[in-house]
């Protein structure tokens, strides 16, 4: 089958690989759409040799395994890919989806940018997830990043009549304006630097939209909102600067959503954090049901986030638009 695969820095070219091999409690999907992930990007850019990535995937169940329950080749998908470990306390106790070791798809092995991918630890509902008639394979294919947003503002319980501001508008920051749409807040502040990113948080449903190139972000909050700042902030973007705005515009008694993933140990001063009062929560989870459901209810919507489109011959050039073109947002592969 095709596939794209890492050859070396910023080297990724699509190559002919051998078919995946169904295993007992696996299944193979035909793949149909594939997004490229920031993380994605991060191990791009180093020297790694036979990676296949693609972790945000929809596509078409063509076998499956004889211990697997429940799933039938045609049913349309989306699916998180992992390996148990088989060793762990949870995998000697059968509960192989809470392994504490385990190997992520597209990473540690082959991931769905390509014709097929085969899904280790296929169970319905757990990992394998039907689509409902009204979601594309694109949309389904955004269902994995949305799940991130859903789940770390769902943390906060963000009320209506709070005000919350994202910081970092990649892919999950404008899901997160989305999803803090869809629980009804209607003080929404978004902070970002691309323009293309700006116009996509406004058309998500920002209130206030920052351009932290050219305004201080932490500034424009507080004028926005009275000098009170906000109750939560959405951290998408795991940087020093973001972090202390976060910190700065947070008021008495608020929370701090930390998703973003910080590529270097902060320095901080924790008085002001102690003297508000405020709450940090780490993030990390998803919840593909109701990321699903969002889509479906079109509450959320993946069209403004979807920049580009590429076939899988065009993986080069699909990794190129992701990491250069300002204009890109979400770069997905198309199969069909
Ligand atoms: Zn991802
Ligand atoms: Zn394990």
């Amino acid at each position: 089958m095709k596939a794209a695969v890492m050859r070396g820095i910023k080297d990724i070219r699509t190559e002919t690989v051998p078919d995946p091999v169904l295993e007992p409690h696996g299944v193979i999907i035909k793949v149909k759409a594939c997004g490229i992930c920031g993380s994605d990007l991060h191990i791009y850019k180093r020297d790694e040799q036979g990676t296949i990535f693609g972790h945000e995937f929809s596509g078409e169940v063509v076998s499956v395994g004889d211990q697997v329950k429940g799933i039938a080749p045609g049913m349309r998908v989306t699916a998180v890919g992992f390996r148990p470990c088989g060793k762990c306390f949870w995998c000697s106790q059968g509960k192989g989806h809470r392994c504490s070791n385990m190997a992520l798809l597209g990473y540690q092995f082959p991931g769905a940018m390509a014709e097929y991918v085969h899904i280790p630890f296929a169970a319905l509902g757990r990992t394998v997830f039907p689509l409902p008639e009204e979601l594309s394979y694109e949309e389904a294919a955004s269902v994995e990043p949305l799940s991130i947003s859903y789940f770390s503002v769902n943390r906060a319980q963000p009320k209506p009549d709070e005000s919350v501001a994202v910081l970092g508008l990649g892919v999950i920051g404008l899901y997160a304006v989305q999803v803090l749409k869809s629980f009804g807040v209607t003080r929404i502040l978004a902070s970002g630097r691309r323009a293309a990113r700006l116009r996509a948080a406004t058309e998500c449903g920002a209130d206030v939209v920052i351009d932290a190139a050219s305004q201080d972000p932490t500034a424009a909050v507080m004028d926005a909102t009275a000098n009170m700042g906000v109750n939560t902030v959405v951290e998408c973007a795991g940087q020093q600067d973001t972090f202390d705005q976060a910190v700065a515009m947070a008021r008495g008694g608020g929370k701090i959503l930390l998703v973003g993933i910080y590529e270097q140990p902060l320095t901080w001063d924790p008085l002001p954090a102690i003297s508000k009062n405020l709450s940090l929560i780490g993030c990390l989870g998803g919840n593909f049901p109701a990321s699903i459901e969002l889509l479906r209810s079109g509450k959320v919507s993946a069209r403004p986030l979807i920049t580009h489109r590429f076939t899988l011959d065009q993986a080069a050039e699909a990794f190129r638009a992701q990491l250069q073109d300002p204009g890109a947002i979400k770069v997905m592969f198309t199969m069909d």
